[in-house]
């Protein structure tokens, strides 16, 4: 189900607890909601569960026009660190923001299907991928 976006910052600020087997339903919306932003109104690319008010650590991105599911998401290793500029869904009216990213990234996570992966993504995908294990962070650019 799509659902509405959350930008009230208090809420934001929270620390994700850990995803469980029962949270399919979260991934299930996070993927209906993120779907509408990217194909229908190509606004986002990611977003965090608790950008749809749940806290807990779910992740949904575009990756080769896809929408990829991570579960409790853990960055192993980082390599490239750069400087770049980002804006947020939950931040509708605010310029986009500095920051610091990392090029590659060796990610462990639990996939769609609660089965652990570990893969290294580049580029935007990774960027991506940074910015939303920020959200479950509580953190916000
Ligand atoms: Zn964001």
């Amino acid at each position: 189900m799509i659902k509405e976006i959350v930008t009230d910052q208090f809420l934001l600020s929270r620390t994700a607890a850990k995803a469980t087997n029962d949270d399919g339903q979260v991934a299930s919306d996070l993927y209906d909601t993120l779907s509408y932003y990217y194909f229908e109104k190509g606004t986002c690319v990611g977003m965090a569960a608790n950008m749809i008010g749940v806290n807990k650590a779910v992740i949904a991105f575009v990756d080769n026009e896809k929408i990829q599911i991570m579960y409790n998401p853990i960055i192993m290793k980082e390599e490239g660190k750069y400087a770049t500029k980002e804006s947020c869904l939950s931040h509708p009216r605010e310029e986009a923001k500095d920051t610091f990213r990392y090029k590659k990234i060796k990610v462990s996570y639990l996939d769609e299907n609660f089965k652990k992966k570990i893969k290294t993504y580049t580029g935007f995908t990774a960027q991506i991928i940074q910015h939303e294990m920020d959200h479950l962070e509580g953190v916000l650019i």
